[in-house]
């Protein structure tokens, strides 16, 4: 590998597109003739304006993002989110949550300090390793909306149909499978990506909302914690992470010029399916979840002892796969191969696995 870059499993932050990279640094002493790196530019500049302008409008173009969505970055990672979401959008102070891994399970608790919350469905009877069946929930009709995580990055279950909502709006939480296929945005009310897993740098979201969604009664809440504040200053009412929005941008141009989320979402099945072909003829090594919710992002196996577990992570770090230690909560092994790691990676992992298989049993 050129550079002498290890593939790198982790599930966050992640690996990025190395053409990318490579015009970051290209870039880093001198941006386009400014006279100086991103890093060091006023955010109110007219240059600085156009790397925010060209981000926006090329995420638009890549997910066909209606005109009737704002699009925000706001700092505070996808945690705050969870945090946002119903203090913005419980107006009846009730919204009914799926619970399906680690990450809806934090969005809940943040939830119940703000109002009431009905988990509809929970997949917590199997240790999250399918999704439940959503297409007739019991919905309260004065939820102010249903929440999902689309893709659970530790419990490696992803959503292959939305949840029959029955008319009431639908928040998904997307981060660890963001921009990995196209996305109907109109089917949802609200969608929010933590950025370090599948696009750039931590410290950033990115927020996809309905317009009418956007409320201006909340005064008594924190500025800088209401929605409305961030779609009326353009994501500038206070310095934002320009570095991030740099580098996503940059992520955002190179997936169109790939050929956009079409292209993405089929080399990402390829991928994943070299993966998961290992896992289902293999005799040592098992996925956890059940076939028709895998993630194509991450991919949570096992041996059949933690001991196995723990050796097979300490061989594959020591030849170059690196970060391939499950989620403390769950253990086990888990790849995460988002859209930057190429199917060389995987090949070169699975490859790696076999041998060990081999040579261990
Ligand atoms: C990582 C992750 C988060 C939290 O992201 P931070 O940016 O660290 O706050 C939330 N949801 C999902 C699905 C994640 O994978």
């Amino acid at each position: 590998m050129k550079y002498d870059r290890t593939f790198n499993f982790s599930a966050g932050p992640a690996m990025m597109p190395e053409p990318v990279l490579e015009e970051i640094r290209d870039e880093m002493m001198n941006y386009r003739g400014s006279g100086m790196c991103v890093m060091e530019m006023s955010h109110r500049s007219k240059v600085y304006q156009q790397i925010i302008d060209d981000a926006e409008k090329d995420l638009r173009d890549l997910m066909g993002i209606p005109d009737n969505y704002k699009v925000l970055f706001i700092q505070g990672g996808a945690t705050l989110q969870f945090s946002m979401i119903p203090m913005n959008l419980m107006k009846n102070g009730k919204a009914v949550y799926i619970e399906t891994g680690a990450w809806s399970k934090k969005a809940i608790a943040e939830a119940k300090k703000v109002g009431e919350v009905v988990v509809a469905a929970s997949s917590k009877d199997k240790n999250y390793t399918y999704i439940p069946d959503c297409s007739d929930l019991d919905i309260p009709e004065d939820t102010d909306y249903v929440y999902i995580c689309e893709n659970e990055t530790i419990h490696g279950v992803t959503w292959s149909k939305l949840p029959n909502t029955k008319g009431h709006i639908l928040v998904s939480d997307q981060s660890s499978m963001f921009l990995s296929r196209p996305c109907n945005v109109s089917d949802y009310g609200m969608i929010y990506a933590g950025v370090q897993k599948n696009v750039g740098p931590a410290g950033m979201v990115v927020v996809i909302i309905r317009e009418d969604l956007i409320r201006d009664d909340l005064t008594d809440l924190p500025i800088y914690l209401q929605y409305k504040t961030h779609a009326d200053a353009g994501s500038m009412y206070n310095t934002p992470n320009c570095w991030a929005i740099y580098c996503c941008g940059k992520v955002f141009k190179y997936l169109k010029n790939l050929g956009g989320l079409e292209v993405m979402q089929k080399m990402n099945e390829d991928k994943a399916k070299v993966f998961y072909d290992f896992l289902d003829s293999s005799k040592m090594f098992k996925g956890t979840v059940v076939p028709s919710d895998r993630s194509l992002m991450n991919i949570p196996f096992v041996t059949d002892s933690a001991e196995k577990d723990a050796a097979v992570v300490a061989a594959t770090k020591a030849a170059g796969y690196d970060n391939l230690k499950g989620h403390k909560s769950v253990g086990g092994l888990r790849a995460s191969i988002y859209n930057a790691m190429p199917k060389e990676g995987v090949e070169a992992l699975v490859e790696f696995l076999k041998k060990y298989e081999a040579e261990n049993s």
